[in-house]
């Protein structure tokens, strides 16, 4: 199926393309990976009149860490942090994410931005990005603000940028010593979109004490839910397996599913947001002690 015609642009340098946003507003769309846009274009679940490629804009694909925050240029495609060794060995939870997403052709060419932007309720990175408590720069011709990640998802398919901006980094913070994570979904078949995620980042003192922790459910409800309930009965108390447990059931509280008519049932989904909570808990405290 094609779909209906439209205007292309690409722009070489970031001005141009908010120029371009500037002007035709809720009528255009930014171009990323293409992976999830040329596909609604085709079902035409969306028709945008113009396309903004941002592929040809330098500086938009990057990974370092510089003033306390791992940044991650928005056109930065899965593949670069799946051979990343930096993601690889200081952020798990993020590089076991990119590794189970879809498949080598799809992360060869998505991209961070378009993920997060996009925010399909199957996808991985909107997850991974409450866990680690990330930040997105949205920039547009008025200059460049900062939108947390909990304030960012407002619903399926819905986040907080406005039509004039262009995501152009999103930052994680550097983690604290003594820090593990681990992401676990569950999938019909491999390279399939999650039926529920589960993202873990946890930092834990000499003497067991949990003094960072972030804990996210993708997939399960229409938008990534940041499990704060159990985050706070974690923070400042000592893990063991009774607490562990404790949040495993908050999380199967927290969770409303959505209804899908030929998904799994939103019970289903419930009590695998816990099982799959409390086994990432306990990867990620594997990795904190130095087995994972
Ligand atoms: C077969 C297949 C399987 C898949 N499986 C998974 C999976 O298991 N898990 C998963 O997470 N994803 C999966 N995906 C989706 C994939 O991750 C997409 O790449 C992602 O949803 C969008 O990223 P993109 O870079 O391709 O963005 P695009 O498709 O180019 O854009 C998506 C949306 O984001 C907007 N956008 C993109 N970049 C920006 C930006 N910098 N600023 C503002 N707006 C922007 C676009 O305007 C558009 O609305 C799959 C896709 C396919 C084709």
């Amino acid at each position: 199926m094609y779909p209906p015609p439209f205007d292309y642009y690409a722009p070489s340098n970031l001005n141009e393309a908010l120029e371009l946003l500037s002007k035709y507003g809720e009528e255009a769309k930014v171009l990323a990976g293409g992976q999830s846009l040329i596909i609604a274009m085709k079902l035409r679940i969306v028709s945008p009149k113009y396309i903004i490629d941002v592929n040809n804009i330098p500086n938009l694909s990057y990974v370092n860490e510089s003033d306390g925050y791992l940044r991650i240029g928005a056109l930065t495609r899965y593949s670069d942090l799946e051979f990343s060794d930096l993601i690889k060995t200081k952020y798990p939870l993020l590089h076991e994410a990119v590794k189970h997403l879809a498949d080598p052709i799809v992360r060869n060419w998505g991209t961070v931005g378009g993920n997060v932007c996009y925010n399909h309720p199957g996808n991985n990175l909107p997850a991974v990005m409450l866990a680690y408590n990330a930040e997105f720069v949205a920039t547009s011709l008025s200059g460049s603000r900062v939108i947390k990640a909990r304030d960012f998802f407002l619903g399926p398919f819905q986040t907080a940028l406005r039509p004039d901006e262009i995501l152009t980094e999103v930052r994680i913070p550097i983690p604290q010593p003594r820090n593990g994570g681990h992401y676990i979904k569950l999938e019909r078949r491999v390279g399939d979109f999650a039926i529920v995620s589960t993202a873990v980042n946890l930092s834990l003192d000499y003497d067991g004490t949990v003094k960072e922790a972030g804990i996210a459910i993708g997939g399960a409800a229409n938008n990534p839910v940041k499990v704060t309930k159990a985050e706070e009965l974690l923070k400042g108390n000592k893990i063991n397996d009774s607490l562990i447990k404790q949040v495993g059931k908050i999380v199967t509280e927290e969770i409303t599913p959505a209804e899908e008519p030929f998904g799994p049932p939103g019970e289903y989904k419930k009590a695998m947001a816990g099982v799959l909570t409390v086994r990432a808990i306990k990867y990620s405290l594997r990795r904190v002690l130095g087995g994972g």
